[in-house]
């Protein structure tokens, strides 16, 4: 079933694109490893930085990542930090 990734708020269409390519795991392949568990959120920041700047054509790093930490804060994983 497609879903939401808990942690980044990636759109997940495939199973694939689940962390362990298995839709048991609500989190992408890139905010958790194959057992489903969340990377640090600094990793997972870095990472989604990375990809909005190549989707998104962004330069400035330092404005991707307050944008990112912006929407981390509002992600249901990521609710006790
Ligand atoms: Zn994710």
């Amino acid at each position: 079933m497609p879903g939401e990734c808990n942690s980044c708020g990636r759109k997940m269409v495939s199973e694939e694109e689940h962390a362990g390519q298995t839709t048991e795991h609500p989190f992408c392949y890139e905010c958790a490893d194959h057992e489903g568990n969340l990377y640090s959120r600094r990793t997972v920041r870095e990472k989604v930085v990375d990809r909005i700047m190549s989707e998104r054509d962004v330069q400035d790093r330092r404005r991707a990542r307050q944008f990112v930490e912006n929407k981390l804060d509002n992600m249901p994983a990521w609710q006790d930090n």
